[in-house]
């Protein structure tokens, strides 16, 4: 599992782009995208994910199509 951006709720307000522990947070031409392979869902580091909580438009949910992150 790991955590994906929809882009058509994301305002790209930028705010969880630094908040992610592992730069899964990518920006390209105002476009946000989280890397895949790269978000661990925050295990190890925090007990929430962080980009959720940061997010003003609510616009971050599970990416059900990849299998959760195993430590
Ligand atoms: S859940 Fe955590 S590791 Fe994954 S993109 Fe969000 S902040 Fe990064
Ligand atoms: S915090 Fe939410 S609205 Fe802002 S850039 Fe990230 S996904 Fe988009």
């Amino acid at each position: 599992m790991a955590y994906k951006i929809i882009a058509s709720a994301c305002t790209a307000c930028a705010a969880c782009e630094p908040e992610c522990p592992n730069d899964a947070i990518v920006e390209k031409n105002s476009v946000y995208a989280i890397v895949t392979d790269k978000c661990t869902e925050c295990v190890g580091h925090f007990d929430d994910p962080q980009c959720l909580a940061a997010c003003p438009a609510d616009s971050i949910a599970v990416d059900k199509s990849v299998p959760r992150y195993a430590a």
